[in-house]
């Protein structure tokens, strides 16, 4: 048995040690199969990485005794479970979580001899070795084959500058054999960067845990459609950020700087973390708060759960209400409700002092109280209004994907339309989680595509659902230490 795992997040961590802990808990261990090997492979240069390039300075709302997995945090080190131990409730920003769990968490697993964890390898497109997409019979008989791309840098050297285009690379990565080939990508300066492609087969499962950070992002447009100029923005960090204040340091708002003017799409959590984030800076001047929604006193934003036992969620929600419509308003923050933005113009080309939004009323009859600017300058966009998963990588396989979420189509008819509070969320179960796609499965994030209810806890016990079927050995609550014994070994 041979398992591909797209993604070293904490779902596709979680999935690998997952499939140990239900090897090792085998009733029967003079009996059982052998380990499975497990390939995971990930784009980034690390684990965590979609967390670490995204949304590092932001604190998650859950706090650490649910964003772990007892069995994973027993394959840590003593003194770093410790150390997330003593601090049950407290909430680590994402770069913390990393630190402190992400990363030893995939040091641990890549040292294992059935795991391989490749960095900056990404998944292009997966299908099955002898069926193609439209085949319907022996799916299950063939085993999965991969495309993958595989970015390395080097100094650029005298030798190499001449050989930008024609870098090569044929080798392979991971557990599956390798088929490669290889060309030089853009290169930064002394610095040059290699994509090779190539072949990686034999798996008999994949669990894509790739997440939902699709390379074009959602458009804050009418319908979602992009407003004009919106596409020429993207992929420019500077004024589209499609993540969450991921340059809110003290540097970025030195003194002097001038860009303090901004503007925010979206209704979710992450855009009034991100409001609340500049807000929290002294020299910002303005955010705009753009959102589709019309709130009321009586419909608020943020419905507050009563006795939430999310204390920091409790709090986002209380004071993004009040920054609109309570009777703490920040003077600095303008909230532009059922607006919606048709045109987007740089001033000043690529040194832009600033970005222009043309803006008009979602629904023109709504009568509502204030009113929605005709125009409105910036420095700066964030872009919050939600993610979506990237299921090109998929095209040639048999997965059923619901055409309003974009998650597994089982998986989201399970979970209704609405969203709902995220902490009442249980996973649906195997047979669930299971696609047309034989021994092919989506966990994480990824699983719930644009609904953005998902919980780290929730892919934890997905993992163990996958796992149990995969090597056949349920695990049980109480069962929830994992050897480490092969560090010793
Ligand atoms: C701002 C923000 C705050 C959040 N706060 C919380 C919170 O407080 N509590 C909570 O429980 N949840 C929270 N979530 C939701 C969720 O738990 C996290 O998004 C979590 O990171 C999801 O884990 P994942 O492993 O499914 O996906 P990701 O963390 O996105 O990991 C996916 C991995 O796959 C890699 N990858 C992607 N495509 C490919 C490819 N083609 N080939 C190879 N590798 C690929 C990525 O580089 C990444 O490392 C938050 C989400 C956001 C965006």
């Amino acid at each position: 048995m041979s398992i591909l795992i797209v993604g070293a997040g904490p779902a596709g961590l979680e999935a690998a040690s997952a499939i140990l802990k239900s090897h090792q808990s085998s009733p029967d261990p003079a009996n059982q199969p052998p380990l499975p090997s497990i390939t995971i492979i990930e784009r980034g240069s690390s684990a965590g990485s979609n967390i670490l390039s995204h949304w590092p300075n932001v604190s998650l709302f859950s706090p650490w005794r649910l964003n772990v997995s007892s069995s994973s945090l027993s394959l840590l080190p003593p003194a770093v479970a410790q150390k997330i131990n003593s601090q049950p409730s407290a909430c680590p920003t994402g770069a913390e979580y990393c630190d402190l769990y992400i990363s030893p968490l995939s040091q641990i697993l890549s040292s294992h001899p059935s795991v391989t964890i490749s960095y900056n390898t990404t998944l292009v497109s997966l299908s099955r070795s002898q069926a193609l997409k439209k085949s319907m019979l022996g799916r299950a008989d063939s085993n999965f084959v991969a495309l993958v791309e595989t970015t390395t840098t080097a100094p650029r050297s005298v030798e190499n500058s001449n050989s930008d285009s024609n870098s090569n690379s044929d080798s392979g990565v991971g557990g599956g054999a390798g088929v490669g080939g290889g060309f030089g990508a853009g290169a930064g300066a002394g610095v040059v960067v290699t994509v090779s492609e190539s072949i990686l087969q034999d798996f008999t499962h994949v669990i894509d845990c790739s997440g939902a950070h699709h390379p074009t992002p959602t458009f804050f447009g009418r319908g979602g459609i992009p407003a004009v100029g919106e596409r020429s923005l993207v992929g420019d960090a500077h004024h589209l950020c499609n993540d969450i204040a991921d340059d809110l340091t003290d540097d970025y708002f030195d003194e002097d700087t001038k860009d303090n003017c901004y503007a925010v799409f979206g209704s979710g959590y992450s855009a009034a973390t991100t409001v609340r984030n500049l807000l929290g800076r002294k020299n910002t001047l303005r955010v705009y708060w753009l959102m589709r929604r019309v709130p009321t006193e009586d419909s608020p934003l943020y419905p507050v759960i009563e006795n939430d036992i999310l204390p920091s969620r409790a709090d986002l929600c209380s004071s993004s209400n009040e920054l609109g419509f309570g009777e703490e308003e920040d003077e600095r923050c303008k909230v532009l409700a059922n607006a919606c933005c048709s045109k987007v113009t740089r001033v000043g080309g690529a040194d832009a002092e600033f970005i222009t939004l043309t803006l008009e009323e979602l629904i023109p009859e709504l009568e509502q109280e204030g009113f929605v600017p005709d125009e409105i300058r910036v420095h700066k966009i964030y872009n919050n209004v939600g993610l979506k998963p990237d299921q090109s990588t998929t095209e040639e396989l048999q997965v059923h994907y619901c055409y309003a979420s974009q998650g597994p189509m089982k998986l989201a008819a399970s979970l209704g339309a609405g969203g709902g509070d995220c902490l009442a969320q249980v996973s649906a179960g195997i047979d669930v989680l299971k696609s047309p796609e034989p021994n092919f499965f989506i966990l994480g994030i990824k699983s719930y595509g644009r609904n953005s209810a998902y919980l780290l806890k929730l892919g934890f016990d997905q993992a163990k659902e996958v796992a149990a079927f995969i090597t056949g050995v349920e695990v049980t609550m109480e069962e929830t230490m994992v050897s480490n014994n092969w560090i010793d070994s």
